[in-house]
């Protein structure tokens, strides 16, 4: 019999906030232990929450990228339960009335666009974290109290590469959408993966096992190759699978029991009452609309369709937002996008990343590299002279044309000049004219790259190889 894996994730991100979820401590990460606390993130008997309107905002705005319906009237929850890195014995959630609802993210996959549906991203606050030393355990209270988004994805995705493609849509989202840094060392996205097995061509789900808190997406990838075929081999010898949640080992690479599955009503959900429901104003709304930005997947498609790019191009141009933002500024005064897209790639990103400077440092205009490329079509210069120019261009901020013009470089068309670097040539090369004359097709491009050299690149090189060939065969 065949099986199929049905899989839903629960994704925690992080909040790009000033501030924590509740009080005024900082939201950074990386300060040295309980020193970004205060007696509200502490739990303190008395102390009161005030909700942080930024993380309103990124949750509303979220769901805005997310497609989702954007719920007019959202409130906090309590989720009771007793854990040492939860100072004040519950954590503050959405329970039933989440900000966002019903939604999708859509992402290339397997050579299509897969549409994954959101059920919900709602508001909450991380806890602090734990650290085992030999003899004693601490709990750092610094991530206490951050904003944190979850994004619960319906049961929509079919294996684990697709899991994977998902998440990194993801991440590319709120990093564009200015939600999150996103950042995986750091922490700021981890992930509970949730799958089930069934009969192929069956719709009926079935039960689902829970890996908490995985926190790379490698990691996901590897606990669900595993977790996947150990619940087949469970239902394929007949046995049964219970409701749990599991832990994924990265060292053993296995999942393994933690506890038997917690039901809502262990958590004895009740309205917050410490803070008032969250009603948004019509203009609050649009402020926050304000902010949508075009989607990676939207941009990447538009680069293709109004430049002409290849995808590979127009990719390296979704990832490197500055870098796409200088391609599209010299694009749209173009002709031959094609043509910019390689220079701002091949060379522009190439000589960045080799003397390690950034777009907002360089010397020249970027209109430069269209006069530059201008030079090139009407055969001014040689696409090889033209390294030479950009190289001078970037490291000196003058103009092409003026370093054409200083340096000597305009490329020779002019016939009589290159006449006499060819006969030249071929005086001194009379074993590759032989053989070129006796048939040898490729003493030719040895000829012209000496001429070339003799011109020391100036000289145009369909002109070369010309009037090569008709002296060598009068000859
Ligand atoms: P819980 O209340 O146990 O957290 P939810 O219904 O809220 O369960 O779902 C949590 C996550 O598990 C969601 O991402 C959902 O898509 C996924 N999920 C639910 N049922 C299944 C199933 N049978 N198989 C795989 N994933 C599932
Ligand atoms: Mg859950
Ligand atoms: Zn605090």
């Amino acid at each position: 019999m065949d099986y199929e894996p049905v899989i839903g994730l629960e994704t925690h991100v992080q909040l790009k906030t000033k501030s924590k979820m509740w009080c005024g401590c900082a939201n950074e990460f990386g300060a040295p232990p309980n020193t970004n606390v205060c007696p509200v993130c502490l739990g303190l008997p008395g102390a009161l929450p005030v909700a942080n309107e930024e993380a309103l905002r990124l949750t509303v705005l979220t769901g805005l990228l997310l497609h989702c319906e954007i719920t007019p009237y959202a409130k906090f929850d309590r989720k009771n339960y007793f854990y040492p890195d939860m100072p004040k014995n519950y954590q503050i959630t959405q329970y039933d009335k989440p900000s966002t609802r019903a939604g999708y993210l859509e992402f290339e996959f397997d050579g299509g666009i897969r549409r994954v549906h959101i059920n919900r991203a709602h508001l909450e606050e991380d806890v602090g974290k734990s650290f085992h030393f030999d003899r004693s355990s601490g709990v750092d209270f610094n991530r206490a109290g951050v904003p944190l988004l979850e994004i619960v994805t319906e049961p929509d995705i079919a294996s684990s590469e697709m899991a994977c493609s998902y998440l990194n849509a993801l991440k590319e989202v709120l990093i564009y959408g200015g939600i999150s840094d996103a950042d995986m060392e750091k922490g700021m996205v981890r992930c509970d993966v949730n799958v089930s097995i069934r009969l192929k061509g069956t719709t009926e789900l079935g039960r689902k096992i829970e890996i908490k808190n995985m926190n790379s997406f490698s990691g996901v990838r590897h606990a669900l190759e595993y977790e996947i075929p150990r619940q087949i081999e469970v239902l394929s010898k007949g046995g049964k699978l219970v409701q749990e949640t599991r832990r994924w080992d990265d060292g053993g690479g296995i999942t393994e029991t933690m506890r038997s599955k917690e039901m809502a009503h262990d958590y004895r959900y009740f309205p917050e009452p410490d803070l008032m429901p969250f009603v948004p104003t019509a203009q609050w709304l649009a402020e926050v609309a304000a902010r949508v930005v075009e989607l990676p997947m939207a941009k990447k498609q538009r680069f293709i369709r109004e430049y002409q790019l290849p995808a590979s191009d127009a990719q390296t141009f979704v990832w490197d937002v500055p870098l796409g933002n200088y391609f599209e500024a010299i694009a749209k005064k173009s002709q031959n996008p094609k043509a910019i897209a390689n220079w701002v790639i091949n060379n522009l990103r190439a000589k960045l990343t080799e003397t390690q400077t950034t777009l907002a440092e360089l010397k020249f205009k970027p209109e430069k590299i269209l006069e530059l490329i201008a030079l090139v079509e009407s055969k001014k210069i040689s696409t090889s002279i033209a390294q030479t120019v950009f190289a001078e261009m970037f490291a000196t901020g003058d103009a092409p044309a003026q370093i054409v013009e200083k340096k000597g470089l305009a490329q020779v068309s002019d016939t009589g000049s290159i006449e006499i670097f060819c006969d030249e040539v071929i005086a001194a090369n009379q074993k590759s004219a032989d053989d070129f004359r006796a048939g040898k097709a490729a003493a030719l491009n040895f000829l012209k790259g000496q001429v070339m050299k003799l011109s020391k690149g100036k000289a145009n090189p369909n002109v070369v190889g010309e009037i090569l060939e008709k002296k060598l065969r009068l000859s």
